[in-house]
């Protein structure tokens, strides 16, 4: 063989080599190596990840979604209080309403008719402070019910959720003197149910087989309080905010998952949040509960998932949280952030994190939307009105299409 031939059975050796090569292992993706590598990683996925709107609850399960686990000054990564219940007939519940919680609200890809009743723990704004845009906002993401409150009465009238609801409306009266006329506002009507606060374990809500209780808090005024939901022999037990008190001690007892203030610790409150020693003090232990005092009280109470929340969870603050609580607590414990999810039954409690879409549109509306009704809608002044300009040559054939492809014979306001 010459040199040259020699050369070239060379080349074509290697090529033949690294051709068979190529040609077993892609072989080995599509037969065999490739199927166990995916199903291993969806296996992955299915065990931490819950994918919203995916996934139906087991008729005997409770799904508990953390929609809001920080401060009243939110952040991208924690929105305030706010608890989401699903159970496994159908029935769903709102726990606070707090600042930027909305916007994980509506990553569950729930429909809004079926998220239609808050119970309000207490009016601190990071415990309803989203409620006027879930509220409001509602009406066009299909809301076409009534959204129900339920909160506590305070030690005068003033101090209580009915007033509180009541100068809501007065202050987005302007809010809704835009809307009624103009879309089907059904979802802008309020219910609210003021319950007594010093109730102790008494029935606020009981149907379909479940059952919320509320219990006294501890917590800034008089007019605060924690609730229990009780539902097919699961007990969920959420304490809003307080500091340990005798009626959370007594009726939360053997609760299966039980969501409890854990608040950052003193010294944090000091070197990381910039309050004055007497304050942090005050705040940390007083006004809410450290992570010591969460321990005792998960102690004493032992549910079957001890649930933290209500600091702003990091990769710093979070093992002296956890430090700090295991000196008074061994048992089963969460310390929460947005997007955690809980799905409870009797065999087990799982704990995940929720994927999000940040790409929400709102589901389809559940009932026929209305007509708006038009003897509702507010006219602009004549100063106003002069003002606007009419564009007719590109207005009237956006009007045109509409008529036309719904049969219809809509006119422009604006001529
Ligand atoms: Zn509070
Ligand atoms: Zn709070």
């Amino acid at each position: 063989m010459s040199s040259a031939s020699k050369g070239v059975a060379a080349v074509a050796l290697v090529v033949a080599i690294v051709g068979g090569y190529l040609w077993g292992r892609s072989d080995e993706r599509a037969g065999r190596v490739a199927p166990l590598t995916e199903t291993a990683s969806a296996k992955k996925a299915e065990l931490d990840v819950y994918y919203p709107a995916t996934e139906s609850l087991g008729k005997n399960e409770m799904r508990v979604v953390a929609l809001g686990t920080g401060m009243p000054s939110v952040r991208p990564k924690q929105a305030a209080a706010c608890w989401l219940v699903e159970l496994g007939n159908g029935e769903k519940f709102l726990f606070d309403i707090g600042s930027g919680c909305h916007e994980r609200l509506a990553a569950q890809k729930i429909p809004y008719d079926l998220i239609d009743k808050v119970f309000i723990g207490h009016l601190h704004v990071d415990h309803m402070g989203d409620l006027p845009s879930f509220w409001l906002g509602g009406t066009v993401m299909n809301r076409l019910t009534p959204l129900r409150i339920w909160g506590p009465s305070g030690a005068t009238p003033e101090y209580g959720t009915k007033h509180a609801m009541d100068l809501m409306e007065q202050m987005y009266v302007w809010d809704i003197g835009t809307r009624g006329g103009v879309i089907d506002f059904r979802g802008g009507q309020l219910d609210v149910t003021e319950f007594a606060f010093d109730g102790v374990n008494e029935v606020i809500y009981q149907k379909k087989g479940v059952t919320i209780r509320s219990i006294p808090a501890v917590h800034g005024l008089d007019g605060a309080v924690s609730f229990i939901l009780e539902w097919n022999g699961l007990k969920f037990a959420y304490s809003s905010d307080t500091i340990p008190n005798k009626w959370w001690a007594e009726h939360t007892k053997g609760a299966d998952i039980s969501i409890h203030e854990c608040f950052l610790p003193s010294v944090l409150l000091v070197t990381k949040q910039g309050f004055a020693p007497l304050e942090a003090l005050n705040v940390g232990t007083q006004g809410h509960t450290s992570p010591e005092q969460f321990g005792k009280v998960m102690s004493a109470t032992k549910p079957r998932l001890a649930v933290g929340y209500h600091f702003y969870n990091d990769f710093d603050t979070q093992p002296e949280v956890m430090r700090r609580v295991r000196k008074t607590y061994d048992g089963p414990l969460a310390l929460a952030m947005d997007y955690m999810v809980f799905n409870v039954s009797k065999e087990e409690i799982r704990v995940r994190m929720s994927a999000v879409d940040e790409e929400i549109w709102p589901s389809p509306p559940m009932r026929k939307r209305n007509p708006p009704d038009t003897a509702k809608v507010i006219p602009f002044s004549d100063f106003t009105r002069s003002g606007a300009i009419a564009y007719p040559e590109v207005v009237q054939p956006i009007y045109d299409e509409i008529n036309e492809i719904y049969d219809t014979d809509y006119e422009p306001v604006f001529k």
